[in-house]
């Protein structure tokens, strides 16, 4: 995965800036067409404009430190997350100013744009290069945590094989300063610089036509509103499983460096380039934009509320609840005196609300705005779909651990909790 992943962003790339986003094979199998498909197709376009560079570098780089200082000083509610039994059940402290940040840079941007200082269509102009800065920074981050684990004494639960632990990660809770390193990482780059890139695609568009197309709108109204999600919510996040359990290695490192900016943004990527080699942009009948415009909202709607019921719930019971005025507050968002089922455990299984209909009404909405980030660019390539696909096999995997661990921790309560909620993703259907 360590090599691979790399290689296929990289193919992907190549795809979309060199064959109008069409998957591209060998002409021949022979050793020579084999040989010629891998050195002049594939390493011989990664080489032309491909590379890192120094305007590349500033831009990742510096919006990356920009964003580490913002989350040092910036001003936010502060919370606790779960008691960590490696540090002996003591729970860390966590800033929330995602959200002023997220602001701050959205105004910043503009005046940025609009003054000329940093045009942000240069992000799609550079999008080759900062790719490859971005992987580079993913293999460097993953070291240098590595290293500090080493150092400092800070590693969990190492299996001795060097890659897999560099893979799944040393340090629980890196941290520098107040800052969090796997919390930044989760939240202040990879959605972030995924809305920007579709951003600039609809810059480049209005720049080359003086008008903006159905699909580059959309586009950028569904990564605009899981970034927000991210921020707003931020609060909910220290007791997540990321937070709570997983290391801080390469899987998690690589890919909110790396991997989310860049595979995510397939469908802007895409209606972009193919206006650019075609000369025509994508659009659709009003009809069609105006279902899937609906239906990206609806599925908003039941991801940010269904994340909402379930987090304030189980915040309210540890007493980390907190009331927050963030935009926006959707109705339903949180369920007042909610049905659930106690366990022995002691933790209470939510039975109201979304959760009341389904196990994982979240995931279901989640799968339902990835689809339509395809659907908006229509049927001409894989590439857009490609999120789809990735996150099903993501969702279904991490679906069956999670319901063998509840199972596990909860024992009979789960089988009570499973008949009274008997579908996983859509009622009636599974
Ligand atoms: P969940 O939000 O499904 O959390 C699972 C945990 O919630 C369970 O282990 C259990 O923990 C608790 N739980 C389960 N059912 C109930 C219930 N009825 N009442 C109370 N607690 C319950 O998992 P994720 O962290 O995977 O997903 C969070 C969001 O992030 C989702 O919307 C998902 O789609 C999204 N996501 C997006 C990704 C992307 O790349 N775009 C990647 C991964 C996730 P406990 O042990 O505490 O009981």
């Amino acid at each position: 995965m360590m090599t691979g992943f790399p290689a296929l962003m990289y193919y992907f790339w190549v795809s979309l800036e060199f064959h109008e986003g069409r998957l591209f094979f060998p002409e021949s199998y022979t050793k020579e067409g084999l040989s010629d498909f891998f050195w002049n197709e594939y390493v011989g376009k990664i080489v032309e404009a491909g590379l890192p560079n120094w305007t590349a570098a500033k831009i990742y780089l510096g919006y990356a430190l920009f964003s580490f200082i913002l989350a040092w000083v910036m001003p936010g509610p502060v919370v606790e997350g779960l008691p960590i039994p490696s540090l002996k059940g003591k729970r860390l402290k966590y800033v929330c100013n995602g959200l002023s940040s997220w602001y701050l840079v959205l105004a910043l941007s503009a005046v940025l744009h609009v003054t000329g200082i940093f045009r942000l269509t240069e992000i799609i102009d550079n999008f080759g290069p900062i790719m490859s800065v971005a992987i580079c920074w993913g293999f460097t981050m993953t070291t240098l945590v590595c290293i500090s684990g080493y150092v400092q004494g800070t590693n969990h639960r190492m299996s001795g094989n060097f890659f897999y632990d560099y893979f799944m990660g040393g340090p629980l809770n890196p941290r520098i300063g107040p800052v969090d390193l796997k919390m930044w990482a989760e939240i202040r780059l990879p959605w972030v610089i995924l809305f920007y890139c579709s951003l600039s695609c609809l810059l480049k568009q209005y720049e080359l036509d003086g008008k903006v197309t159905g699909p580059a709108a959309f586009m950028v109204l569904a990564h605009f509103l899981y970034v927000n999600a991210c921020q707003k919510g931020e609060e909910c996040i220290p007791t997540s499983w990321d937070m709570f359990y997983e290391k801080d290695g390469f899987m998690l490192i690589f890919w909110n460096m790396a991997g989310v900016p860049f595979t995510y943004c397939y469908a802007s990527i895409y209606l972009m380039k193919y206006q650019l080699s075609t000369g025509t942009a994508i659009t659709h009948s009003l009809p069609y934009t105006v279902a899937l415009f609906t239906a990206l909202l609806l599925a908003y709607w039941v991801f940010d509320t269904g994340n909402s019921q379930k987090n304030r719930f189980r915040m309210e019971q540890n007493g980390s609840f907190i009331v927050r005025k963030t935009f926006p507050q959707l109705p339903w968002g949180h369920i007042k005196n909610p049905s659930y089922i106690k366990t022995e455990h002691g933790n209470l299984l939510l039975t109201s609300g979304w959760w009341g209909i389904a196990r994982k009404p979240h995931y279901t909405a989640d799968l339902v705005m990835a689809i339509s980030w395809g659907l908006i660019t229509g049927f001409g390539s894989f590439l857009p779909y490609f999120y789809f696909c990735f996150f099903l096999v993501v969702l279904t995997h991490r679906v069956s651990r999670d319901m063998e661990r509840c199972a596990k921790k909860y024992g009979k309560d789960w089988e009570r909790y499973c008949e009274r909620v008997p579908y996983i993703f859509v009622p009636y259907v599974f």
